[in-house]
């Protein structure tokens, strides 16, 4: 039978515990003739009672496995961790807010069945999302597209199967600041995805502020790009040239050919200025050029990822 892990990171949900445990039971139920289970929950820093409530499962089901964090590490190190301490031949993350249709396992088995090696599940827009959240999140995918090596699909959740070797793959990758599905996304592999409606939150408050998702987007940008180093080496060739050429005519008009345009010694000083400050924006796109050597190595990710050898 195959060993199905079921990732949960959850930080202040003691309310959730128990309904999202009873709902994959029920699920497992159905699944129970051809996969085995393993549900592993992260605790990551929570205030309230979440430990305690997961630990109550664990002492009477020995499916639950329960991984405590010291204090809040984020979801993104909560995920990773999870992936990091699976033993399935696949595993599915999910969150603990029930807003993760379960019902849909099947189908990301199924997928998976039939040869997908992740399964990326892809949020229709949901009601309860405010217009700044899905303003927000438009803006944050046209940029990434942009910008982006790794085909990036819009509104792909978390909510993950992904195969034993994509989960080796992972657990290679050493990088501290860290996008779980950003990562997930560079490994590659056979993809598919599974569109879902998002249910509202069961219990209890998204913990994601806005000034939390602008910082995760934020170092999804940074860490996919150099491009905003860039530019302004960019900007630099650009006001290099024209001020440039701006130079050159002041001079010929001033010295060679009188072209009758007089310049004043003021606009010959700016046009020198300018032209200046081009140098140094090119200096600082050619510096970007270098961080992006120094990051790449820095972050030590495997230069490629083998799906097989033979
Ligand atoms: N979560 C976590 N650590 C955090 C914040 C959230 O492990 O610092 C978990 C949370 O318990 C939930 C999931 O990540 O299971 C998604 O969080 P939330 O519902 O707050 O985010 P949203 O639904 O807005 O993406
Ligand atoms: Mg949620």
């Amino acid at each position: 039978m195959k060993l199905i892990s079921i990732i949960i990171p959850t930080y202040n949900e003691e309310k959730n515990v128990p309904l999202v445990y009873a709902e994959l039971k029920k699920i497992f139920q159905k699944l129970s003739d051809r996969y085995a289970f393993e549900i592993i929950f992260i605790n990551d820093g929570s205030v309230d009672d979440t430990a305690g409530e997961i630990e109550k499962l664990a002492s009477v089901d020995p499916v639950v496995k329960f991984i405590d964090f010291s204090r809040n590490f984020g979801k993104e190190m909560a995920t990773t961790a999870g992936i990091n301490n699976c033993n399935g031949d696949a595993c599915i993350m999910v969150d603990a807010d029930l807003q993760h249709p379960i019902e849909l396992f099947p189908e990301f088995i199924a997928r998976w069945e039939n040869g997908a090696e992740v399964v990326i599940g892809v949020r229709k827009a949901s009601k309860s999302d405010s217009m700044c959240k899905k303003l927000g999140g438009r803006i944050f995918y046209k940029i990434i597209k942009l910008i982006s090596d790794v085909p990036v699909i819009p509104q792909a959740t978390d909510y993950r199967l992904l195969d034993r070797i994509v989960i080796d793959a992972f657990n290679d990758l050493p990088e501290h600041n860290r996008m779980t599905r950003g990562l997930i996304d560079w490994l590659g592999f056979k993809r598919e995805v599974l569109l879902f409606e998002a249910n509202e939150r069961v219990e209890g408050e998204a913990s994601y502020s806005t000034f939390k998702l602008c910082q995760l987007a934020f170092t999804s940008i940074i860490s996919l790009s150099m491009l905003p180093l860039r530019i302004a080496g960019y900007m630099g060739i650009f006001i290099v040239f024209a001020a440039g050429t701006l130079g050159v005519i002041m001079f010929v008009d001033r010295y060679i050919v009188d072209w009758g345009m007089n310049f004043s010694g003021t606009a010959i000083l700016a046009n020198i200025t300018l032209f200046l400050i081009g140098g140094v924006l090119i200096s600082i796109g050619l510096l970007a050029f270098y961080i992006g050597h120094i990051h790449s190595e820095a972050i030590n990710r495997p230069i490629y990822i083998v799906r097989n050898k033979k």
